[in-house]
Parts: C-alpha cells; sequence; structure tokens
C-alpha cells in the first residue's frame, strides 16, 4: 500500500456510526443528508434527461448547459461575468472539487489553514495532496453558545507560517455557523494583506441560511478576492440529492485551468444526465414553489422549523443547543451528562487508541437511547481534539417524525 495512505488506514467516523445505525437500528441525526424526497421538479428532470437521451460523454469541464446557467448565477452572486468555458469546472460532488482543487494548487510541504473544528474530509484530503495542516480554533463563546472567528489569531497563523491556503467553510459543518458580513471582511483584510495567500470557500450550505438578519457571504464577492479565490459547491444540499454527487468550482481562470487540465486524468466527465438535469432544475428553482417566492425561500423555512424542532427537543434531553445560523446542523453542549464509564474505556476500529469523552458519548446514545449522533473530536486536529469533549453533532436535515423520535430517546435516557 502507498505511503501516501498512512494515518488514512481507520474506518471513518460516517463507517462506524453508519455500522452502527445499520446493526442497532437507531434513529439516525448522524450523517447530513436529508431523509425525504427531493423535490418532484427536480425528479422530474432526472427522468427527462434520460428521455431525451443524454448518455454519452459531454465536456470534461463541465456539460455545455450546466456551466452556463452556473455561470449566470455567479455572475450575480460574485457581482461580475463569470465565463462559463473558463471559471467553471463540474466534478463529483463538492468533495472532488475539494480534492482536484488541493491537488492543483498544492505542493508537498504547503501549508493550508483550517478553522477547526472543520469537516473531517479536509484533512485526509490535505494529506493526500501532500499539505500541511495548520489548525487554528474557533473562539466559542460558552455563555451565548456561539461560534466565531479570531482574527488575530488568524492573522498571527498567516505570519507566523508560510500558508499557501485558507480554506473557508460557511454555513460552517459542523457548527451551523453562518460567519457575517463583518467577520468575513476581516478575513479579506488578512488575506489581501499576505498576497501569496489563497482561498478555497467551500459553501455548500448557502441555501440553508434561515436565521433573522443572517445572510450568506460570497467570500469571492468581497472587493480584491475572486483573484484570490476558488469557490466550492455541489446540489446535494439544496435541493436533497446529495446522492446526485454533482458539484462545482468557480474562480478565476488561473486557478480554474489547472483544475479543467487534471479532471480528464480523473474521470473524462461527470455523470452526462445528471448535468443535464441540474442544468433544467436550477431553472425552475428560482420560479413559485409551495406559496413562496422561490425554491430556496420554501428551503429556508423547512430548516428553519426543524432547526427549532430539534433544538427544544435537546434541551428537554439536558443537552444544550448550539443554534447556528445555517446549514444541516447545530452542536450540543453534553457537559451536564455523566457517560457510563464502560463507554469511556472503549476500543473501537476507528479509535484503537482508546476513544476521547464524545465519541464514548456518542457510542452510549446510539446503543442505549438508540438514536445516532455525531461526535465532534475528527473535526479537529490531534493538538485540539480535547476541545471536542463536550460537544456532539445533530443533524436536522430529518423528518420531523425522525426528530422528534430521537429526541423523546435521548430525553428517556438523559
Ligand atoms: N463540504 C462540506 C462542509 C460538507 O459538509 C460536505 C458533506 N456533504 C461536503 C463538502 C461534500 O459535499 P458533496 O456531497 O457534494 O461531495
Ligand atoms: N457532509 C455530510 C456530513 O457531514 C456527509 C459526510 C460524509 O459523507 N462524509 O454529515
Amino acid at each position: 500500500v502507498s505511503a501516501r495512505l498512512n494515518g488514512l488506514d481507520k474506518p471513518t467516523v460516517w463507517s462506524e456510526f453508519g455500522d452502527i445505525a445499520r446493526e442497532t437500528g437507531a434513529v439516525s441525526l448522524g450523517q447530513g443528508f436529508p431523509d425525504w424526497k427531493p423535490p418532484d421538479f427536480v425528479v422530474a428532470q432526472g427522468h427527462a434527461a434520460l428521455d431525451e437521451g443524454v448518455h454519452q460523454y459531454t465536456r470534461p469541464a463541465g456539460h455545455p448547459p450546466l456551466v452556463e446557467v452556473l455561470s449566470k448565477r455567479y455572475s450575480s452572486h460574485l457581482h461580475r461575468k463569470i465565463d462559463p468555458l473558463k471559471e467553471v469546472a463540474i466534478t463529483v460532488g463538492a468533495s472532488q472539487a475539494l480534492y482536484l482543487t488541493l491537488q492543483a494548487l498544492i505542493d508537498p510541504g504547503d501549508e493550508v489553514l483550517l478553522l477547526e473544528p472543520c469537516f473531517d474530509l479536509y484533512y485526509g484530503q490535505i494529506k493526500l495532496a501532500g499539505g500541511v495542516v495548520r489548525p487554528v480554533p474557533l473562539a466559542v463563546d460558552v455563555a451565548r453558545a456561539t461560534w466565531t472567528i479570531d482574527l488575530d489569531a488568524l492573522e498571527k497563523a498567516v505570519e507566523t507560517g508560510r500558508p499557501k491556503l485558507l480554506l473557508l467553510n460557511s454555513p460552517h459543518n459542523p457548527t451551523g455557523t453562518a460567519f457575517p458580513l463583518e467577520v468575513m471582511t476581516g478575513i479579506a483584510a488578512i488575506v489581501a494583506r499576505h498576497p501569496n495567500l489563497l482561498v478555497i470557500s467551500d459553501e455548500v450550505y448557502k441555501y440553508t441560511v434561515y436565521a433573522e438578519a443572517a445572510e450568506h457571504v460570497h467570500f469571492a464577492a468581497l472587493p480584491g478576492m475572486f483573484e484570490r479565490t476558488v469557490t466550492l459547491s455541489s446540489a446535494g444540499k439544496t435541493f436533497s440529492i446529495t446522492g446526485w454527487q454533482a458539484g462545482w468550482c468557480v474562480g478565476p481562470e488561473r486557478l480554474i485551468k489547472p483544475i479543467q487540465l487534471l479532471l480528464p486524468f480523473v474521470q473524462f466527465c461527470v455523470s452526462a444526465p445528471i448535468q443535464h438535469a441540474l442544468a433544467k432544475a436550477l431553472m425552475i428553482a428560482d420560479d413559485p414553489y409551495e406559496g413562496h417566492a422561490n425554491y430556496y425561500e420554501w428551503l429556508k423555512e423547512l430548516f428553519r422549523s426543524k432547526r427549532k424542532l430539534l433544538a427544544d427537543g435537546l434541551e428537554r434531553a439536558g443537552i444544550r443547543p448550539m443554534v447556528g445560523h445555517g446549514g444541516f446542523f447545530l452542536m450540543g453542549d453534553t457537559s451536564r451528562l455523566l457517560v457510563p464509564q464502560k463507554y469511556l474505556d472503549e476500543r473501537t476500529p476507528a479509535a484503537p487508541d482508546g476513544v476521547t469523552r464524545d465519541w464514548a458519548l456518542c457510542r452510549w446514545l446510539a446503543y442505549e437511547a438508540g438514536v445516532i449522533a455525531i461526535p465532534t473530536s475528527p473535526f479537529f486536529s490531534p493538538p485540539n481534539k480535547h476541545l471536542a469533549a463536550n460537544y456532539v453533532r445533530f443533524a436536522f436535515c430529518k423528518s420531523d417524525d425522525t426528530i422528534r423520535e430521537a429526541c423523546d430517546r435521548l430525553e428517556a435516557l438523559t
């Protein structure tokens, strides 16, 4: 086995808790995928693409109708004309968008700044690209149950190292924070002061910002940031089609061109019928939907009510909800719960050296309450894993019945 895979030889948190869910039949507030059907207008476009005979390879950097519609949308988001052929690349989900961007931009030994906690996929992909993680923990305000970026700590990390890249994610997995304009502007000022620093902005949850007065900030729309940023996103979260795996990168030609050149060496093209269907669905999504101005407004309201249902239920179970502004998740502060010693003493395939408290707690909840939640230590690098001890991630992209049932079970246990 290649030495590149050293450290990537254990099951991930997703396989361990996915297996427990299957083995126990527990109710899942774990992995972030909706447990309902996608909207009919999206599924209909999937059928139509197959009926229309979109079955052969398409352009490697992206099916022409899809790059066309995405370039129009991003021209409006980023307040500049986006060239559909030179400034967009279609990928297998945002995961592959990230993989290709890192492979295209990182040299062995290059540092990548991560604001922790962050999506665990980042660590493995940075390693595969030969990069080195420079972690900067988010600042947590325990009294207000909120997370923010400590701009001084970030600037210090930029100045004391030689980072090549800063990886941003807003709305944020796992905290649900949508970083506000003043914080994003502060980051842009740091980036502007360091001309060699590039940014990857992972915006897969951008259509699920629903807190009052919160809004999604496209980092690349901030002054001077387009030239420095690759924006990643995908359709999975927006249209409840995580299995379609359609994603993309948008950015300046100098950063997108190497990704476009790399793409056909990874696969000739992303599924053509899926791209075709998505192009059509994106056009229809702007039409009035279920009594709302468009599909995106309906989606926000759906998530707003689910987040409240989960937060209220966790409160009843003695878990303090740390409610963010968007995304699929919220963090629960579990410091009031006493985890049985038996779970704290365990070793598991994914944690062969012994589990951390958050991991033990999630196994306790899975086996004794029948509820899957996700421990947050995988969202931190080794020196910072202790920061995860009290925090567990709960997904609310689940049916109301599932959320209610999970909360009732948690309340009965705790
Ligand atoms: N980024 C973040 C922050 C995520 O939570 C996820 C998980 N779905 C992804 C990227 C990957 O998205 P995709 O399923 O489109 O590959
Ligand atoms: N992004 C999703 C989550 O955080 C899915 C994770 C995954 O498939 N690796 O739950």
